[in-house]
């Protein structure tokens, strides 16, 4: 079985609240987008910590007798998207053991990019492993660590971490959250009204996870900061030196919800701001302004209003695709897109018409929409890509194919105009992009724009994935 290593997930913590996994479960609600592969929630009630993850989508596993099998003030959950091949229910979160530590659960966002040689180590010394996931990784760590305490074992642990990870922690009586010291993935921290009671805390991947269940949104947790909150309060400590920041531009560019703050901004004014320097850098010939929604909505509005161009939603997106459907035996040409995606032939016909999208990665998608848009009549499609061409496997956290399979770290921009059958093709330049997220002092990861990876490339694995000579 190989390593796991790339994982788009989405985490949340709640600290002191009646009905924790219930506020657990809305906020992964919440965060489906992040991963719909499966989900989990932990719960502590003071004395004991009960765990229920299964493959799946947070509705589908989480119905009223479930929850309430999770009692407790003290809650974690994860909700996970893994490539085929390790989509089994073993590499679930959150992740629990007993240890002389006592009883922890852990869920993870990111990907610790030293897993493998931690494994080993790990491995040589007695620990035995049930998931591929690397998340496990750091369970054995901290149940092997000399240390007394929770905190203190946990800091040890995190220090032998390299790359990517948002983590929440859950012990009996404590939630402990962590964030690796470049931050590359998000990590907010919110209040939570209670009636009467103290307020409680909620920590999750995202913002929007905050608005559902009121919580209010007070800050991040810091890169290499880990925040404990138990019967004490809240306890704040850097738990690693500062690191050069490497957010992940990704985030804003395509992965969290345009409502959330991400990094403290707002994720829909960078999208907006990307489309509108998109408009400034590659004005198109056309009539109107379209969206791939839902992804390129927010590119496209900032697009129109610079460019002065209609938007028009010309694209009409099927809400309820689920995961299995009855294809007809005979062969339907796209119909995986078709299924997703019906063009409104009144506003393309005879149109001129920019197209606006997040990104192209393997450039099959795009090329069955430019098809789509020019088969319901457009006279023209100038397609418009709302960030730089995609180059570089990400190694923390994004699922981007190997370099291999990436169509723009093999092909020109015109070859690739040419493979997705679009009059022009645009993306949005890499200044352009620091722009939008108004990065002034460096603290994005751009590496799969770049192929300037932040940490060191470790494995034969990361190697291999980067087109790197090993
Ligand atoms: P393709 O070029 O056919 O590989 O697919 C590009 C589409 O996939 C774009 O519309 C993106 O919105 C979407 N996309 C880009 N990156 C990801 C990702 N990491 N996970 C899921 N979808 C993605």
């Amino acid at each position: 079985m190989t390593d796991k290593l790339h994982e788009e997930c989405g985490v949340v913590a709640i600290y002191g609240h009646p009905e924790a996994s219930k506020l657990a479960y809305l906020s992964l609600y919440a965060l489906q987008h992040r991963g719909q592969e499966s989900a989990g929630i932990s719960a502590s009630d003071g004395q004991d910590i009960r765990t229920t993850k299964s493959m799946g989508h947070v509705a589908e596993i989480f119905t009223n007798p479930v929850l309430a099998q999770l009692p407790g003030k003290l809650a974690i959950g994860h909700t996970r998207y893994s490539t085929a091949g390790d989509t089994v229910e073993r590499n679930a979160q959150p992740f629990s053991v007993s240890c002389n530590k006592g009883r922890i659960s852990v869920a993870h966002n990111g990907n610790i990019t030293n897993a493998q040689e931690l494994r080993a180590e790990l491995e040589s010394q007695g620990a035995i492993f049930q998931a591929s996931s690397d998340t496990e990784v750091i369970l054995h760590l901290v149940a092997h660590s000399r240390e007394k305490t929770l905190p203190l074992a946990l800091r040890e642990a995190l220090l032998r971490l390299e790359g990517a990870f948002s983590l929440v922690f859950l012990a009996e009586d404590r939630i402990i959250v962590a964030r690796d010291p470049r931050g590359f993935r998000p990590l907010a921290v919110g209040q939570l009204e209670n009636s009467g009671g103290k307020p409680g805390w909620v920590f999750a991947s995202e913002t929007c996870a905050f608005d559902l269940i009121s919580a209010v949104y007070l800050y991040d947790c810091q890169p290499g900061e880990m925040i404990s909150v138990g019967p004490e309060g809240v306890v704040r400590e850097r738990y690693a030196p500062e690191k050069p920041r490497s957010q992940c531009v990704f985030e804003h560019v395509y992965f969290s919800r345009p409502d959330s703050l991400v990094f403290g901004r707002s994720v829909q004014d960078s999208r907006e701001l990307m489309g509108r320097l998109l408009a400034i850098e590659a004005p198109a010939p056309a009539d109107i302004v379209v969206p791939v929604p839902d992804s390129g909505n927010a590119a496209a509005i900032g697009y129109g209003s610079e460019s002065g161009l209609p938007y028009r939603q010309a694209l009409i997106r099927n809400h309820y695709v689920g995961r299995t459907f009855i294809e007809p035996s005979q062969a339907i040409r796209d119909f995986g897109v078709k299924l997703k995606l019906n063009p409104v032939r009144s506003l393309l016909e005879g149109k001129s018409v920019v197209l606006v999208d997040d990104s192209i990665v393997r450039g099959t998608t795009s090329r069955k929409i430019v098809r789509m848009v020019r088969q319901a009549g457009a006279r023209e499609v100038h397609l418009r890509i709302s960030c730089p061409p995609t180059v570089s496997p990400c190694f923390y956290g994004v699922d981007t194919p190997d370099k291999r399979e990436l169509i723009a770290a093999n092909s020109s921009v015109e070859e690739i105009r040419k493979f997705v059958e679009a009059d022009s093709l645009a993306y949005l330049s890499l200044g352009a992009l620091e722009r939008a997220v108004q990065d002034t002092k460096g603290e994005y990861c751009y590496a799969c724009y770049t192929g300037n990876y932040p940490t060191e490339i470790v494995s034969v694995d990361q190697l291999m994935r980067a087109g790197r000579k090993i």
